[in-house]
């Protein structure tokens, strides 16, 4: 049957990202998706269950809007594609571009598109290079980031990254790229004044870590780091790649901070998956020095920066967070989600730490550093499993001795589908603390 021969094609033919190789390979898809609506997706098998992660942490507004398919079906009718290198243009990306400059924090007015976030990541490390080069210090082009912090798999971005399995993966270590402990301001001026400030371009965060398991920073950390770049002449990167178009309850995850970064990068949310698009927006400092430094071409773009249909999408997709207020439902959700994990927290004697940021959200399992260091396996990836099976979707963090469930689930996300995201979640959690 159809299902059997999709599950054969898919091992024979189909290398997936960031997949178990040999498991994919001996035993196929867990899940062949064919549909989505709102926050459940539904596979061949006629399996429903919440999408806990919204997919992977995109799929801000839920599964299923027509008007997004209309919107692009319009635009790739009209104009599917056109380039936007040199002075070419289209109306969808130049419309984006503005509104993007009002939603953005500060005086970040100007953006460079591109397909997603690793894209943007290595976009933003160009610029700031670029940026000392037309400043006369072209010396100052290493990028500082964090540990635990994930920006991509280009080579620039896997090199940033800080969670070092990605980087070991295929020796992608560029030079230049130095990392810092997350969330120590200490560490960072240490690091500056080792390297020499004259050698610095940029400092990178997430304002939310994510991927590296939802770390979430102190609340004077950004205006420290502000302050850092500013007295040592270093431009600061925000990563909103996942934290972006209201995800943590806020459009933007510096909205927290109350900080402005000189670019940011963005991705995912801008379309909630429905096209693929990212880029990075400049301040409008950097981009005035942009034009006043250089007489020169941008040597630096991409076939479908500025891709008409995918810009199309975005404006329609900020239209509905902003016609269904989804950034307020996502700090109201937030709260709910909040309230759920401290009941299991209490619930469940393998759960340790707690901690969210609107919907954004993760659960640790006790003793993970203990028994990693031992060589004990990891409980959370068998509580995915488990969950999986009652129908929740959520993923699991490993790296660097955690043991940790983490969740991001679409914004649109109702008060009773969250008990039951809970509510299965506590179950699969139980299940495996009943076993240990
Ligand atoms: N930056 C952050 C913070 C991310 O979480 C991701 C992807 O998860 C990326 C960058 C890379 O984005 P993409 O996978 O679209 O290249």
């Amino acid at each position: 049957n159809d299902l059997q021969q999709l599950e054969e094609l898919d091992k024979k033919h189909f290398l997936h990202p960031t997949s178990p190789i040999k498991q994919q390979q001996e035993s196929g898809p867990s899940f062949i998706f064919k549909e989505g609506r709102g926050i459940f997706l539904e596979d061949y098998k006629g399996n429903v269950v919440i999408d806990g992660m919204s997919s992977l942490w995109n799929v801000n507004i839920g599964h299923g809007r027509e008007e997004l398919a209309e919107v692009a079906a319009e635009q790739m009718k009209k104009l599917a594609f056109s380039s936007c290198f040199a002075t070419y243009s289209n109306e969808p990306a130049i419309r984006l571009a503005a509104k993007l400059a009002q939603l953005a924090p500060g005086d970040l007015t100007t953006t460079f598109f591109t397909s997603g976030g690793s894209e943007a990541n290595d976009t933003a490390y160009k610029l700031a290079r670029h940026y000392w080069i037309l400043k006369g210090e072209p010396e100052k082009k290493k990028i500082i980031s964090r540990t635990k912090s994930y920006h991509g798999v280009s080579m620039g971005a896997t090199s940033a990254t800080g969670l070092k399995p990605f980087r070991d993966f295929s020796s992608s270590i560029a030079p230049d790229f130095l990392h810092v402990d997350h969330f120590n301001t200490d560490a960072l001026r240490e690091k500056i004044l080792i390297e020499g400030p004259e050698t610095i371009a940029a400092f990178i965060a997430e304002p939310v870590q994510g991927a590296g398991g939802v770390h979430i920073a102190p609340d004077h950390y950004f205006k420290e780091i502000r302050d850092i770049c500013d007295f040592y002449n270093i431009l600061f990167i925000t990563d909103e790649v996942i934290t972006g178009f209201g995800r943590t309850g806020e459009w933007f995850g510096m909205n927290h901070y109350g900080v402005t970064p000189d670019m940011m990068c963005f991705a995912k949310g801008v379309t909630s998956g429905y096209a693929q698009l990212g880029g990075v927006m400049l301040s409008e400092k950097l981009h005035r020095d942009f034009s006043n430094f250089s007489s020169g071409t941008l040597l630096h773009g991409y076939t479908y920066s500025g891709h008409p249909m995918a810009c199309a999408v975005a404006l329609k997709n900020i239209e509905i967070i902003e016609r269904e207020n989804l950034v307020h439902q996502a700090k109201e959700a937030g709260e709910w989600l909040r309230k759920g994990m401290k009941w299991i927290q209490s619930e469940r004697k393998i759960v340790g730490n707690v901690r969210s940021l609107g919907l954004m959200g993760a659960v640790e399992i006790k003793n993970a550093g203990e028994a990693n260091s031992k060589g004990a396996n990891p409980k959370s990836p068998l509580i995915v499993n488990e969950a999986a099976k009652r129908g929740l979707i959520c993923r699991s963090v490993v790296f660097d001795h955690q043991d940790t469930l983490v969740f991001a689930p679409p914004l649109t996300i109702q008060k009773e589908e969250i008990e039951k995201m809970i509510a299965i979640l506590n179950d699969a959690i139980k299940s495996i603390e009943e076993r240990s």
